[in-house]
């Protein structure tokens, strides 16, 4: 008998980290939220981009750097109009960027980003009947830590994750621990079936 037990879960990020850095007004050090907002600056025949972020607190704004005196043929004619026009898509693949943070030198919370999963069953099946197969998409690196995502997406605690792959009912197609790994893309996480029916 054959049949589907491949299943795809797509991560999509809805927002992007808080970042921490030292607010002036504040006084302290506070988390910023990336407004989704673009400041556009032509000066002479340079031009910045920045993106604005707001302290969670007292809504001070503070510009992160995402092009720093760049000449106007740097970027292509259509990027330059979504900067204008606070492309919301482009707000989130720069407030996503590891190296935009590690050159604005802010640390970024990842565990402040919310995301959706999407859940693809795949016409494909696996080699093995007694379980099932899960394929992680993400196009962004989240940080977001493998059995969390389990816990969440299957209703059981993280303790449980934690005592099925101590068993090896659970693994990963590297075989490292799944307790310690981050969910990547491409990432394929094997579970026995026995065990989900026993949760059902
Ligand atoms: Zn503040």
């Amino acid at each position: 008998m054959s049949y589907l037990n491949i299943i795809e879960w797509e991560i999509i990020p809805d927002t992007t980290p808080q970042v921490k850095r030292n607010c002036p007004k504040c006084g302290d050090k506070k988390h910023y939220i990336n407004s989704e907002k673009f400041r556009v600056n032509a000066n002479g025949s340079l031009i910045d981009i920045w993106l604005i972020y707001q302290c969670e607190k007292c809504s001070s704004t503070w510009n992160m750097t995402i092009h720093e005196r760049i000449k106007p043929n740097a970027i292509s004619k259509i990027q330059y109009e979504k900067f204008q026009s606070n492309d919301r898509d482009l707000a989130l693949h720069y407030g996503l960027d590891i190296n935009i943070h590690k050159k604005n030198k802010v640390e970024a919370i990842w565990e402040s980003v919310r995301y959706n999963i999407i859940t693809r069953e795949m016409s494909q099946t696996n080699e093995r009947e007694d379980e099932q197969q899960y394929i992680i998409r993400c196009k962004y690196p989240l940080q977001l830590r493998a059995d969390k995502l389990l816990s969440e997406k299957l209703q059981v605690s993280r303790s449980k994750i934690r005592t099925l792959y101590e068993n090896g009912a659970i693994y990963t197609q590297e075989n490292k621990n799944i307790l310690k790994l981050k969910a990547y893309d491409g990432m394929q996480i094997y579970i026995n079936n026995n065990y989900i029916v026993l949760n059902e």
